[in-house]
C-alpha cells in the first residue's frame, strides 16, 4: 500500500509518502516537515490562529514537494491519510478538509489518522515491533503509558494528573529565558551543567498506579530560580541539568512501575516503545534503555525526526489501518479532542 500522510494538528506543516508491504514491512519515501516554530517564537508557544493560518498557507507546498521528493503522482497512491485529531481545531480542519478534496478528485480512499495512534504505531515502521509493546507516549501535550495489544487496541495503563513532560520542559525553558521549543534548549543546557547542584522533587515516585504529576518539580525549579536570581549561565545550565534528571528519575520509576502492571495482567510486551518529541531527548532514550533492559524486554524508539511531528507518522498509521480494511467517509469530522481509548479498532489485527 503507498499512502499520502498529512500532519497538521500543532506547529509542523508535514507530508510524506510510506509503503507498507503485505509483511508487515515499511519504506518512507519522502517526509517533508515545514515547522512554524519561528512564527510562534516571540510569543513563547504555539498560538493556534496563527497556527491554522500558517498551515493554508504552506500546505499545498508541503504536499507537493513530498510527492515529487518520493516520485509518485496522486494517482499512483492507494490511500490518503490526515491526521483529524487530537490537537488545535484550525490546523486539523486545514490537513482533513485538504486531504478529503484530495481523495475526492482523485478517487482514493480517505483515512483519518488519530495523531496519538500515529506516534504509537511508528516504532513498527522503524523496528517492527509486534503486538504487545507497551507505550510511553510523552510529548508538548500528552503523557500516557498505554499498554497496545492491537491497531485501535490501546488502555491507558497511567496518564499525567496535571502537566505533559514535554510541556514541562517548554514552561522550564520559558522560566530560564530559553528559547522555544524548550525541550532541546534545556537538553543543550544540560549537558554543560552540574545535575547535583539542586535537589528537585520525584513527585509520585513508588506510588502504585503509572501516573505523572510534573507541576510540583516545575514550581521547584521556579523556586530555585527566584532564590538564586539573577540567574547567571552557569545557574542556568545547572537549574537544567537538575530538571533533567529529575525527568529522566520520574520516567524510569514510571516506566518500571507499567511494566509491572502488565506483568501482572500477563501480558509480555515485545517492546517499550517510546513516542512523541520528549523521545528525541538522548538522557531519556539512555535511561529507558536500560529500564527496558531490566524488566526483560528492549527499548524501540524511532529516530528523533520520527519522535517529533511528521508526516511519515501519520502515512504508516493510514497504511496500517487500511491494510485491515479501516477507512473513512468524507464526511469525517475533525476532532480537537480525541483519546486513544476512543479509536476505532480492526477485526484482526495480530500483525
Ligand atoms: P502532541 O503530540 O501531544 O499533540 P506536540 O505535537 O507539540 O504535542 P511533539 O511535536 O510530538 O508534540 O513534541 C514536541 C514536544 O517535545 C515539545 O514539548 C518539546 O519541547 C519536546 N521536545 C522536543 N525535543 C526534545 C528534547 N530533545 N528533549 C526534551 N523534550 C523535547
Ligand atoms: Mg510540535
Ligand atoms: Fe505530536
Amino acid at each position: 500500500l503507498l499512502l499520502l500522510g498529512i500532519e497538521t494538528t500543532c506547529d509542523e506543516t508535514a507530508a510524506a509518502v510510506v509503503r507498507r508491504r503485505p509483511d508487515g514491512s515499511g519504506t518512507i519515501l519522502s517526509n517533508v516537515v515545514r515547522t512554524q516554530t519561528e512564527d510562534h517564537a516571540e510569543f513563547g508557544g504555539v498560538v493556534p490562529e496563527i497556527a491554522a493560518r500558517a498551515h493554508v498557507e504552506v500546505l499545498d507546498g508541503v504536499i507537493e514537494r513530498a510527492l515529487r521528493a518520493a516520485g509518485v503522482g496522486l494517482s499512483e497512491l492507494d490511500g490518503i491519510a490526515a491526521a483529524a485529531g487530537p490537537g488545535l481545531i484550525g490546523g486539523v480542519i486545514v490537513g482533513l478538509t485538504t486531504a478529503k478534496a484530495l481523495a475526492l478528485a482523485a478517487r482514493k480512499p480517505l483515512v483519518a489518522v488519530n495523531h496519538l495512534e500515529a506516534h504509537a504505531l511508528t516504532a513498527r515502521l522503524t523496528d517492527k515491533v509486534p503486538f504487545p509493546f507497551l507505550l510511553l507516549l510523552v510529548s508538548g501535550g500528552h503523557t500516557q503509558l498505554v499498554a497496545v495489544t492491537g491497531i485501535g487496541e490501546y488502555e491507558k495503563l497511567g496518564g499525567t494528573i496535571d502537566d505533559a513532560i514535554g510541556e514541562a520542559f517548554d514552561k522550564t525553558a520559558k522560566m530560564l529565558g530559553l528559547p522555544y521549543p524548550g525541550g532541546p534548549a534545556v537538553e543543550r543546557a544540560a549537558l554543560k551543567g552540574d545535575a547535583s547542584r539542586f535537589a528537585l522533587p520525584r513527585p509520585l515516585h513508588g506510588k502504585p498506579t503509572p501516573d505523572f504529576s510534573l507541576s510540583g518539580l516545575k514550581t521547584a525549579v521556579r523556586l530555585e530560580a527566584l532564590k538564586i536570581a539573577p540567574l547567571s549561565e552557569e545557574d542556568i545550565n545547572d537549574l537544567c541539568a537538575s530538571f533533567q534528571a529529575a525527568i529522566v528519575d520520574i520516567l524510569a520509576d514510571r516506566v518500571r512501575c507499567a511494566l509491572r502492571v502488565m506483568r501482572e495482567r500477563g501480558v509480555k510486551p515485545h517492546a517499550l516503545v517510546l513516542a512523541g518529541g520528549v523521545g528525541a531527548n538522548q538522557a531519556v532514550r539512555r535511561v529507558l534503555h536500560k529500564v527496558a533492559a531490566d524488566g526483560g524486554t528492549r527499548l524501540a524508539v524511532p529516530p528523533p525526526e520520527l519522535c517529533t511531528d511528521n508526516g511519515a507518522m501519520i502515512a504508516w498509521a493510514g497504511a496500517e489501518r487500511m491494510a485491515r480494511g479501516l477507512t473513512d467517509g468524507l464526511d469525517t469530522s475533525p476532532r480537537a479532542r480525541w483519546p486513544l481509548a476512543e479509536v476505532e479498532g480492526a477485526p484482526e489485527t495480530t500483525r
